[in-house]
């Protein structure tokens, strides 16, 4: 892409709670291969020029040895370990990088990121410094109380669900997840993105762009069987 440098950062360090199963979702079997290998293929095949890959300390050789060595994923440059939440597996990514202009940080469990999307988000971060991939909400979204009962209803034509990739200069985003992690205390902090993190500690804006509905996460076993259903569908 130019002069410009572009890392992308591919998360795949969660346990998978939700998918009630011992191995992570990331690392779940899809069309016979695991789930990560997908969103590393796609930035593979685009014009990034890194790809570190985030994962757990026991998951680093699987890794390497079942799925950056045998598919040929030669972007990969680091392959390393993360932390306890998502925003901890990111800040370690960020302050593992040398030097790149612009950072693409992708959830591992998102296999149908297509490459058009990676080029899209690529182009938009250039101009608009921050951006990231999301839909229009189908559902109406309520906000409910500790009770159960319904506190707000938010104006659906306002709400959009936040995907990844989430793009950022580099040295933006880094700045602002260092403020979050000096400031963060041993309370869980409800950051489950990194567009929220560069709005609260940076104050800057961030660029919403329509994404594919495909590009689900897979977090539940429902999600694994619409995955396959999506894989069969979906060319790459
Ligand atoms: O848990 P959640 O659905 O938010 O996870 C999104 C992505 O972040 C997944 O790809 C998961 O592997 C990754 N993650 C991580 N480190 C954690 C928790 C989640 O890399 N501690």
């Amino acid at each position: 892409m130019g002069d410009k440098k572009v890392t992308a950062v591919v998360l795949a360090a969660g346990k998978g709670n939700r998918m009630n199963s011992s191995v992570a979702k990331q690392f779940l079997m899809l069309g016979g291969k695991p789930v990560v290998y997908y969103s590393l293929k796609a930035f593979e095949d685009s014009s990034v020029d890194e790809i570190i890959l985030v994962t757990g300390r026991d998951q680093r050789d699987y890794c390497r040895d079942n799925i950056v060595k045998p598919y040929h994923i030669s972007k990969v440059t680091q392959i390393i370990e993360g932390g306890k939440e998502r925003y901890d597996s990111v800040y370690q990514a960020l302050i593992s990088i040398c030097q790149t202009d612009y950072v693409l940080i992708h959830d591992g469990a998102r296999p149908f990121i297509t490459k058009e999307q990676i080029e899209k988000i690529i182009d938009e971060v250039m101009k608009y410094k921050a951006c990231i991939l999301g839909t229009p909400v189908k559902e109406t979204i309520k906000v409910v109380d500790s009770n159960g009962f319904i506190t707000a209803t938010p104006a659906r034509s306002k709400l959009w669900a936040a995907q990844t990739p989430q793009a950022f200069a580099y040295e933006a985003i880094k700045k602002a997840y260092t403020i979050f992690h000096q400031e963060q205390d041993s309370t869980e902090a409800a950051v489950t993105d990194d567009a929220m993190v560069y709005e609260t500690y940076l104050g800057n804006t961030v660029k919403i762009i329509a994404g594919n509905y495909s590009n689900i996460k897979i977090t539940t076993p429902e999600d694994l069987m619409a995955a396959e259903v999506l894989l069969n569908t979906i060319t790459f």
